[in-house]
């Protein structure tokens, strides 16, 4: 069997990896990922692992394909632990050291037939998968692919068995509600020029959002430690008012709700950030991630991690895209819980730390 690592498809889904990965639009922090299937191997990019790094560290895990579909076939939750189906006879050195988890999506991956599976959080697509109409609107927007609508479930086997349900072998596009896109082909540049079509025709106008206050912000931050976000495009969402309205309805997709906790937290008229703290505790007992202060930013817990200020602008990138007259589908309460209360996304949030 030749060594992965000289093939070329597999340096080109590496590159591609690292091209989306770095595209905000398209891929935020560890979220998304990308498999190639070879001589019973399905290479998927490993939990916690960020697409943009994909060309300087070791970022994929070989998983035995045949006996992750079997279990996947069984309806086991083994499944849902495609660390039991690693191959590591097929890793180097540093892939062994690194330790790699395959993504919590592998199931996913697996499923579908296509050689190469390329899954973002595209957020023009997300601002589409959010809305009560969102199957009309994006068969609307997608009508010339072969297209398949999901449903928002839970990520993992759940979810890979709702889109064995919803595809057959000629389904080349999948947009998962609540959730993201999926392309699958038989080659990464036939992946990545499908990605790039349906990415067009998914985008919608994003509104201008009035300019962030940030003397204002300063202030209302006091000793709090709280600071400015990282990108300037995360102050939108609560400059906005469509987008401020949307995001203050609940949780929009589950990376918002493993980075940022449920829903967003909205400041009161007149409330510091200790204000805000004071009313507002998670249940992990930490402060509030982010804040929205209408018409003047956000401001971001003193700790934020990269993954989260991805995520915080994120936000910013989805809600301006929705229509202010539409209506949303929010995860439920039970749907937020399960997310965090989930070991497999319990070891990427730590990961994340
Ligand atoms: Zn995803």
């Amino acid at each position: 069997m030749a060594n992965i690592r000289d093939d070329i498809e597999y340096q080109k889904l590496l590159q591609l990896s690292a091209l989306e990965g770095a595209d905000p639009l398209r891929v935020q922090a560890a979220g998304g990922n990308t498999s190639i299937k070879q001589d019973g191997i399905l290479w998927i990019k490993a939990s916690g692992t960020w697409l943009q790094n994909a060309l300087t560290s070791p970022i994929m895990v070989p998983v035995k394909l045949d006996e992750l579909l079997q279990v996947m076939h069984q309806g086991h939750e083994d499944a849902n632990s495609a660390s039991l189906f690693v191959a590591q006879e097929q890793q180097d050195k540093l892939e062994k050291a690194a330790a790699l988890r395959p993504s919590i999506e592998t199931t996913v991956h697996a499923v579908l037939p296509q050689k190469v599976v390329v899954h973002v959080h595209c957020v023009n697509c997300i601002a589409l998968a959010v809305r009560n109409d969102g199957e009309t609107a994006v068969q609307e927007k997608l009508q010339d692919f072969n297209m398949a609508w999901v449903p928002y479930v839970k990520p993992g086997l759940t979810l890979s068995q709702a889109i064995q349900q919803a595809t057959d072998q000629n389904t080349d596009v999948i947009i998962l509600g609540n959730h993201g896109l999926v392309v699958a082909a038989e080659s990464v540049d036939e992946a990545s020029r499908l990605l790039n079509r349906v990415c067009e025709a998914a985008t919608q106008p994003a509104r201008q959002a009035p300019a962030a206050d940030t003397d204002a912000l300063q202030t209302l931050t006091g000793n709090s430690g709280y600071k400015l976000p990282a990108f300037t495009e995360s102050h939108a969402v609560a400059c906005d008012k469509a987008a401020l309205q949307i995001a203050a309805g609940g949780s929009l997709y589950p990376d918002h709700v493993i980075f940022l906790g449920q829903g967003s937290v909205v400041a009161q008229s007149g409330e510091t950030v200790d204000d805000v703290c004071a009313r507002h505790q998670q249940p992990d007992g930490q402060s509030p991630a982010s804040i929205l202060f209408p018409d003047k930013g956000v401001l971001m817990r003193g700790d934020a991690n990269d993954g989260q200020e991805a995520l915080a602008r994120c936000l910013s990138d989805v809600c301006l895209r929705i229509p202010a007259s539409a209506s949303i589908h929010y995860l439920s309460e039970s749907q937020n819980h399960e997310l965090l209360n989930w070991d497999a996304e319990k070891y990427r949030q730590k990961l994340n730390q």
